[in-house]
């Protein structure tokens, strides 16, 4: 499978760290709870996966011939609960594989529980220039929904990621950060998530990412909700979710994806990169590379989720997905529609796009690029479904991209 991929001249970097703190109650991502070791900081299976981790990736670089790394993202799991040791260790490792660091945008995820003063410096120290801290919600009853840890030193770690930020403006690594803050939570009234949003932007951070809760099937927390997990507050969420984008947009921030905003030069361009479905390699339990494929669609490959079965990964990539030119092109479009970017209209079916644009849920930019409206972002699952039929077996024209 490795001999149909198209090496790229770029690429972005995914690195995944399958362990977190403890585990909240909504999570559907690869992580496991620290808490359950008996020593953390000696625990030989962290660093055999740190040290797996660190070679596959140096391995698959080499193999894909050293494409010049754009950008990284260090993400998980937690990143910061491994501690500054193995943090050290971990982005030492990292850099050494970057070449020149110049330009390349470096995230790391982190939690207000695993975040310090020291781990923001040893960032710092490394080149990284996000740090996305996980905050979801500054209120106890909300925290307590999601079955989330609250944070003590809240205030006290971003005043650190604010003092980070502050004295590396003007230097050649700027350190940016961004908040994510959960919407939408079962049954969170409209003031609780106005006030969530507005507590967000008077921190001014340089993006925000707002997602709506999704109840995952096998989690705590869809188990707890039983079987109207999804629907039982749907339509209030919808409205709450508003509400708090709405916040969001009146100061200022630009909503440059479904649940991405940023003030100007705040772009995750890392992020960007997924959505126009560039290149990038993924290493660690669960992590996706997708590569484009010499007959013009793409391999994806995946590492096992299970960490001993990505311990024992004996070939340099995962399990392996050839994705043909034409599904490739309908999920461009898919992951473009989600985004400030849109999708070029060539190709697409024009009695959907001229009915979305009659119903306000898109426009046409330029001429050529269909781009949703904040009407169609919000029904965005209903639009791509019409795509999708308008398509048919047929899948997309030439020239939709
Ligand atoms: S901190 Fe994030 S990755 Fe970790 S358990 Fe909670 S939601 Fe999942």
């Amino acid at each position: 499978m490795s001999s149909t991929v198209l090496p790229p001249p770029s690429i972005g970097v995914y690195v995944h760290i399958p362990w977190c703190r403890s585990k909240c109650a909504y999570c559907a991502f690869v992580s496991q709870p620290l808490c359950h070791r008996l020593d953390v900081e000696t625990d030989p299976i962290i660093d055999s996966v740190l040290s797996s981790t660190v070679e596959l990736l140096e391995r698959r670089l080499e193999l894909l011939g050293s494409p010049r790394v754009t950008t990284v993202y260090v993400g998980g799991g937690t990143p910061t609960a491994l501690g500054v040791r193995r943090l050290n260790w971990l982005f030492g490792a990292i850099r050494g594989m970057m070449g020149e660091a110049d330009g390349v945008e470096w995230s790391v995820e982190a939690n207000p529980h695993s975040l310090d003063s020291e781990t923001i410096a040893v960032c710092g120290r490394h080149g990284v220039t996000r740090i996305s801290v996980g905050v979801q919600s500054f209120l106890p009853r909300i925290l307590d929904s999601l079955g989330r840890e609250p944070a003590d030193n809240l205030t006290e770690v971003l005043d650190s990621v604010k003092r980070a930020q502050a004295s590396s403006r003007g230097t050649d690594r700027p350190m940016a950060w961004s908040l994510d803050l959960i919407t939408g939570v079962l049954d969170m009234s409209l003031l609780e998530a106005i006030d969530d949003a507005e507590r967000a932007v008077a921190l001014a951070p340089d993006h925000i990412s707002l997602y709506d809760l999704s109840v995952e099937s096998g989690t705590p927390l869809a188990r707890r909700l039983g079987s109207r997990a999804g629907r039982r507050f749907a339509d209030r969420a919808a409205e709450v979710s508003a509400a708090a984008r709405r916040v969001l947009i009146d100061v200022g921030y630009h909503r440059y994806e479904v649940s991405a905003f940023s003030r100007p030069g705040g772009e995750c361009r890392h992020n960007r990169g997924y959505w126009r479905m560039q290149p990038f390699v993924g290493v660690g339990p669960s992590a996706v590379s997708s590569l484009p494929a010499r007959d013009g669609g793409i391999v994806r490959f995946t590492d096992p989720p299970a960490i001993n079965d990505f311990l024992g990964l004996r070939e340099p990539w995962g399990a392996g997905e050839a994705v043909a030119a034409s599904r490739a092109a309908f999920e461009r479009a898919m992951m473009g529609l989600r985004t400030d970017e849109g999708i070029n209209l060539a190709g697409l079916p024009p009695a959907t796009i001229d009915k979305w644009v009659i119903e306000g849920l898109a426009r046409i930019c330029n001429g050529s690029m269909v781009v949703m409206t904040d009407a169609g972002w919000e029904r965005l699952d209903v639009c791509l479904r019409e795509l999708a039929d308008a398509w048919g077996d047929a899948g997309p024209q030439p020239g939709a991209s």
